[in-house]
């Protein structure tokens, strides 16, 4: 079956996203692979298609026991043979899926790298065919990458003692060049076919904050948001709790994860999060590696992550629908002391490594944290920070982060200054006293106004020398002329005077700038992959009706929403309205299995909504 039929049949896509497709055809050439793609741009693809078109096994390494279990259960709910093997099984489970491998019935097995080190689970893989090892989140090999994992080491050992070399693949979204190198390098991977594809994603929007006070403004940027789904990542515990507290207080529905809790608590805290039970997580960063929640529609930090490897991975959780997101970071001075912290702490937990080592990674990680620092710095282009980062080229302005949409610039306005200094100068002598603001700038515009004839200021050589321009144009020019010094309010008859900075800008060349917005940002862009148009009015009911639909069907089947269909689908469902399981096959992210299992339930529901 050529790879595209899979594609359409097993997953109901229609076209490979950017990159898939040369890595596919490298693992069935028999090349080893290494793709390097952002979150959410498909990677468990490139090695499940070609899964599916090898004889034998597909070994799949994959850091987070926790994780597995969605991903087989999203593999079989399309009608994918694929079981795993991992600590969490009961004996006779284990047993059972050990025979079941025997007997050849799975194409793909999930494993934590731990695994491979397993006596009897080697014994085990001896026996089988295994055309290909796949290695997810493979920047955990190297010690430069932020998740470095000891085990990852042993894959070539493991690999080195399979009858038959399989076709070794891996996948990674954080990829410096170094990390790239040591990846190669690690795995022991043989002239692989490399592939990066962009690092940008368009519908995410980025931006960061400094408040006072942090808790105040997250809360609110939760409450603007109610009905959506989001994760709140803090450095620790301890800010975990406070915040998932605050929340839930606030009457929000949230949760939380951090590895302080019982296995117990984080499995049934993850579920809640994952069927929108609880659409707010509050986490560190011990959640979300492999989490496939399409719906996430923002990420806030409510503390600096220590690399921007880490701010993007987790930021990159949002918007994985292909809809517009937010990812927002709160910034104080102190995020950057903690982050230090435990850069410094890190080398206790280290003892594998040796002083020069230890020394060396600290170094890079103090790297790390300064890039990271000065994405929350900046005031240029908040995208543009993170591809140079990556070392993805771009456009000077991205109009879609805080950034574009405020960036300001500094414009020189001296000349204004001086035309309103003589004015204020001139209306005093004329009067002897001082006038207030409204009428220096009428004065200056040339206006009609009662009072300004009254006065006779209209005889003044400065009536009328800024007609043209408008009235709140002339309040900035004041405003940052007060801010320069130039200029003072007396407070009790708010008229306008001189201060001994004054002369300066009139006679002696002192210049005046004001801080302005740059020209007005672009709209937002929406990404590529979001299928068609914004929804009319009707097509978000039915899309309401849809995920009641879809809630129901996962309950009953005990599996995270995703499993039965991600929003990217049910939003193409809503817009094609289709009526026979014809059509239902032509809505993008549905394949055969899911059309059979899912199709008269949701026809059914659109036959309902169609008649309301
Ligand atoms: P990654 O592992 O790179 O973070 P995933 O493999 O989890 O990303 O894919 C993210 C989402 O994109 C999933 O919902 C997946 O079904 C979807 N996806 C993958 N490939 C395609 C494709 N060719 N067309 C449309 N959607 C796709
Ligand atoms: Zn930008």
């Amino acid at each position: 079956m050529p790879k595209r039929m899979v594609l359409q049949q097993y997953f109901g896509y229609d076209d490979f996203r950017p990159g898939q497709e040369p890595l596919i055809d490298g693992i069935l050439a028999g090349r080893d692979v290494l793709g390097i793609m952002p979150t959410g741009g498909g990677k468990s693809m490139c090695y499940q298609i070609p899964a599916l078109l090898l004889p034998g096994l597909t070994l799949v390494v994959s850091p987070l026991i926790s994780l597995m279990k969605d991903q087989v259960a999203a593999l079989n709910g399309a009608g994918i043979p694929a079981a795993l093997l991992n600590s969490s099984l009961d004996e006779a489970s284990y047993r059972e899926t050990c025979w079941q491998l025997r007997q050849g019935m799975h194409k793909l097995l999930y494993v934590a790298p731990e695994r491979l080190e397993n006596e009897g689970f080697l014994r085990l893989m001896q026996e089988q065919e295994i055309s290909m090892i796949a290695v997810d989140e493979a920047h955990c090999v190297s010690q430069w990458g932020q998740d470095f994992r000891p085990s990852y080491l042993k894959i070539p050992d493991f690999v080195a003692q399979l009858p038959h070399r399989p076709v070794v693949s891996a996948f990674t979204a954080t990829a410096t060049a170094e990390v790239q190198a040591d990846i190669v390098q690690r795995l022991e991977l043989i002239d692989p076919v490399k592939i990066v594809t962009g690092f940008d994603r368009p519908n995410l929007y980025f931006e960061v904050r400094r408040p006072t006070q942090k808790l105040p403004l997250l809360t609110r940027l939760v409450e603007d948001r109610a009905g959506r789904s989001g994760i709140i990542y803090c450095a620790t515990r301890a800010n975990v709790e406070k915040v998932c507290d605050h929340l839930r207080q606030r009457g929000i529905p949230a949760t939380r994860y951090h590895a302080g809790l019982s296995e117990a608590e984080r499995r049934q805290n993850q579920d809640d999060f994952q069927f929108d039970r609880a659409p707010v997580m509050v986490a560190t960063n011990a959640f979300g590696m492999g989490i496939d929640k399409s719906n996430v529609s923002y990420v806030f930090h409510f503390n600096m992550p220590k690399s921007l490897e880490a701010y993007y991975q987790e930021a990159g959780r949002a918007g994985r629908d292909g809809e517009a997101a937010e990812c927002i970071l709160l910034f104080a001075q102190g995020d950057v002391a903690t982050a230090e912290f435990f850069i410094h702490q890190s080398g206790d937990n280290n003892e594998a490594l040796t002083p020069e080592e230890l020394e060396e990674i600290q170094a890079r990680d103090y790297q790390r944290l300064e890039a990271m620092v000065g994405y929350c710095k900046t005031s240029r282009c908040l995208r543009g920070h993170i591809l140079d980062y990556f070392g993805q080229r771009h456009e000077a302005r991205c109009g879609n982060c805080g950034n574009c949409r405020r960036a300001f610039v500094q414009v020189d306005i001296t000349r204004q200054a001086q035309m309103i200094l003589s004015c204020i100068k001139r209306a005093q002598a004329k009067l002897g006293y001082y006038v207030g603001a409204v009428l220096i700038i009428r004065t200056l515009l040339g206006s009609k106004d009662k009072r300004v004839l009254e006065l006779g200021l209209d005889a003044l050589s400065t009536y009328g020398i800024m007609k043209g321009t408008d009235k709140k144009t002339m309040r900035d020019y004041l405003d940052a002329m007060e801010q320069a010094g130039v200029v003072t309010t007396e407070p009790r008859h708010k008229t306008l005077r001189f201060t001994p900075a004054s002369g300066a800008v009139l006679f002696h060349g002192k210049t005046v700038s004001m801080t302005q917005a740059a020209e007005t940002a672009a709209p937002r862009k929406r990404s590529a992959s979001a299928p068609g148009a914004p929804l009319s009015d009707g097509a978000e009911r039915v899309l309401t009706a849809l995920k009641q639909t879809r809630r129901d069907l996962a309950e009953r089947e005990g599996v995270p929403l995703y499993v039965i269909f991600s929003n990217a689908t049910l939003a193409d469902m809503a817009r094609r309205r289709p009526t026979d399981l014809e059509g239902f096959l032509e809505v993008s992210g549905v394949g055969e299995v899911k059309a059979r299992k899912y199709g008269k339930a949701f026809l059914r529901t659109l036959a309902q909504v169609q008649e309301d």
